[in-house]
């Protein structure tokens, strides 16, 4: 008797956010949702910046807007551009709209899952991360100063990590008229993990510690729990968010 042999592969994820040791808010957002019957999921961490309450309403009006633009549409490249030119637009017009919330913006990684493929967007520096067959690797590029000169040569790893500089981000959500995202497609494999995360998380940790944590193989839940009582323990100098897809 034949039989449909195809394992399924189940999205199991969780997120959370610390406001960290050192600052009064946090301004960092996550939202995820998963579509099991449809073997699709949306996954985004963004990491606001602006004066008064700025910080907060951007990074959330960007998650919000993000997911909403991708749900019930076929994903390409143009699309996901797409979604970031709406999030671009619902924090610009709110910042034009409210002087005490002018200039504000975010950062923002997005993973959107349909089936065995994924889009993976950036814009700032906050990353996504694939551990894979025991291995970590990261799959963005920062856009900020002192990542920008590593990648040119004229700064080390380490030099990167105790500039003053290192604060200064060179894209984001919602300051401009426009902005560009990095956009890849990935092909998903049985036993991944990703990583969604802002810089308060890949900051206080290195990528060996959070390779550490993830290979435990400890559920979602527990893996994110590890990270930021990590990065807490690390000193917790900014807020940190972390969001763990598996493919299980
Ligand atoms: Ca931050």
């Amino acid at each position: 008797m034949l039989r449909d042999q195809r394992v399924k592969a189940v999205l199991v994820a969780a997120g959370a956010s610390h406001r960290g040791r050192v600052r009064r808010v946090n301004e960092d957002s996550y939202l995820f949702r998963i579509d099991e019957a449809e073997e699709a999921g949306d996954f985004v961490v963004c990491d606001g910046m602006g004066g008064a309450a700025g910080g907060e309403i951007a990074s959330r009006i960007a998650a919000e807007t993000m997911l909403a633009s991708v749900s019930n549409t076929p994903l390409t490249v143009a699309q996901m551009q797409k979604a970031v030119d709406a999030a671009n637009e619902g924090v610009h017009s709110q910042a034009e709209n409210d002087l005490a919330l002018a200039g504000m913006g975010t950062t923002l990684v997005m993973l959107a899952v349909r089936g065995t493929q994924a889009w993976v967007a950036n814009v700032g520096d906050s990353r996504c991360y694939r551990l894979r067959a025991g291995k970590l690797e990261r799959l963005t590029q920062d856009h900020s100063l002192v990542d920008e000169q590593v990648r040119m040569g004229r700064l080390t790893p380490e030099q990167a990590a105790v500039s003053p500089f290192r604060n200064v981000i060179t894209r984001a959500v919602g300051t401009g008229d426009h902005v560009t995202a990095d956009i890849q497609e990935i092909a998903l494999s049985a036993g991944d993990f990703y990583l969604l995360a802002s810089d308060g998380l890949t900051r206080e940790l290195d990528d060996d510690r959070i390779a550490q944590i993830i290979s435990t193989g400890d559920p979602p839940e527990q893996i994110v729990e590890g990270l930021i009582q990590a990065a807490n323990q690390a000193g917790g100098h900014d807020n940190i968010t972390c969001l763990v897809v598996h493919l299980a």
